[in-house]
């Protein structure tokens, strides 16, 4: 959808160029094990809390590197594409040794960015309601706790990563920071949802003022599709 609006929107030699360049979501081969997903919205759906420019960026050529890398290393490592992206993360150390920096960050970054975008939506934000909401009263003493806490440890992760609100198949939910793009299902754990604290996520806009993105963030927060991976987790259905 993306791709066909823009190639409406530019003219032919634009789209070859884009085409051309390594960083783009374009260059993906039609048959590469690994896909970019589209974004489930417009790059401008979550203004005023993340500007467009940022999510076309963070979309288009960040999330899309990490997609091309991993399958730039599973073209010459079959075993790579072998199982799903989860399984992958989860059993790192099987796989040779000099492969596994390549994969944990690059499979880390895809799995991170496909539910960063899914989590969010315009109209976001507000409260998390039903069982949810009884879980995090549960685990938190409240959204509010909840909120303030994932905000510290966001403030406080040093340098580029993410914090995620995990959650385990008895419901069970946890603040987990990680660095770079490290992936909690290499734990064996679901991230519920999560935000990104990289320097690319925000810094158009809200230059060194991370605190204030992560205030803002959570008007973007999706919360009938946090509900849904809610439900999921505890069914034992949650992919990534
Ligand atoms: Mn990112």
């Amino acid at each position: 959808m993306l791709f066909t609006r823009r190639t409406l929107m530019l003219g032919s030699a634009a789209v070859a160029a884009m085409q051309l360049d390594p960083r783009s979501a374009f260059a993906q081969a039609a048959d590469a094990p690994f896909k970019l997903p589209p974004l489930p919205y417009a790059t401008n759906a979550l203004e005023p809390h993340i500007d467009a420019r940022t999510m076309e960026i963070h979309h288009d050529r960040h999330h899309a590197a990490y997609v091309n890398n991993l399958n730039a290393a599973a073209k010459d490592n079959p075993q790579i594409a072998k199982q799903p992206l989860q399984d992958l993360l989860a059993k790192l150390n099987a796989l040779p040794e000099p492969l596994r920096t390549t994969v944990r960050n690059n499979a880390g970054g895809h799995a991170n960015h496909s539910m960063f975008w899914e989590t969010m939506g315009p109209g976001g934000g507000g409260q998390p309601s039903g069982d949810l909401a009884s879980q995090i009263s549960k685990d938190f003493g409240g959204f509010e706790k909840l909120q303030t806490s994932f905000n510290e440890a966001g403030t406080k992760l040093f340098g580029s990563g993410w914090v995620f609100v995990t959650v385990a198949r008895d419901g069970k939910l946890g603040i987990e920071p990680r660095p770079n793009q490290d992936s909690v299902l290499m734990n064996g754990k679901h991230a519920l949802f999560g935000n990104d604290v990289w320097e690319h996520a925000y810094y158009l806009n809200y230059q060194n003022r991370r605190a204030d993105y992560l205030k803002a963030w959570w008007n973007t927060v999706n919360w009938n599709k946090v509900s849904e991976r809610f439900a999921a987790a505890k069914a034992g259905t949650l992919t990534i």
